[in-house]
C-alpha cells in the first residue's frame, strides 16, 4: 500500500515500541488514520470497510503494522463498527478510562504504538462476553490463514538422552 512508503515504523512482526512526536506521525500517516490514532476520532458507523467484512485473515494496526485481532475473534455485532470479542494477544491492546462526552467507557490503544483504536464493551458474546468496537479505519487487513493468530508455544518434548 502506498500509504506505507512514508511510514518508517510500518511492521508486522517488529514488537518494540513506537514513539514518535506528533509530527511524525502528521508525516507518516494518511489523514484520516491520524484522525483516529492520533486525535481519537471516530468513523462513522456502517462507513467503515471492515463492519461487514468476513475474510479469514489477521487484522493489524493501520499506523504501526502491529497486529491486532483475528477474524476468529471477529463477530457480527449491530453496531455498524468492526467488533471482536478478543484481541489476538493480551499485549496487543493497552486500555485507558476515558470519561468524555459525558460517558464512561474503556479507550483501547494499539499496544506497540498507543494509537487510539476504539473502545471496549461488556455488552459482547461468549466466551469473553467483551465487545471490543474498533474504527475500520485504523485497521488492516492481511487475508491468508487465521493460523496468523498467535498461539500457545508448544510444549517442548524432552528428548532422551
Ligand atoms: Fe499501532
Amino acid at each position: 500500500m502506498e500509504t506505507k512508503d512514508k511510514n518508517p515504523v510500518y511492521s508486522n512482526s517488529d514488537t518494540s515500541k513506537v514513539n514518535l512526536t506528533e509530527a511524525e506521525w502528521k508525516k507518516a500517516l494518511p489523514e484520516d488514520v491520524y484522525h483516529i490514532a492520533r486525535e481519537k476520532g471516530t468513523e462513522r458507523a456502517f462507513t467503515g470497510k471492515f463492519w461487514e467484512h468476513k475474510e479469514v485473515g489477521t487484522y493489524n494496526c493501520a499506523a504501526c503494522g502491529n497486529p491486532l485481532f483475528t477474524s476468529d475473534g471477529k463477530f457480527e455485532s449491530s453496531c455498524g463498527w468492526p467488533s471482536f470479542f478478543e484481541p489476538i494477544t493480551k499485549g496487543s491492546i493497552i486500555y485507558a478510562p476515558d470519561n468524555t462526552y459525558g460517558m464512561s467507557r474503556t479507550e483501547v490503544m494499539c499496544g506497540r504504538c498507543k494509537g487510539h483504536l476504539g473502545h471496549v464493551f461488556e455488552d459482547g458474546p461468549p466466551p469473553t462476553g467483551l465487545r471490543y468496537c474498533i474504527n475500520s479505519v485504523i485497521l488492516d487487513f492481511s487475508g491468508g490463514s487465521a493460523g496468523a493468530k498467535t498461539k500457545e508455544p508448544e510444549k517442548k518434548i524432552e528428548k532422551k538422552p
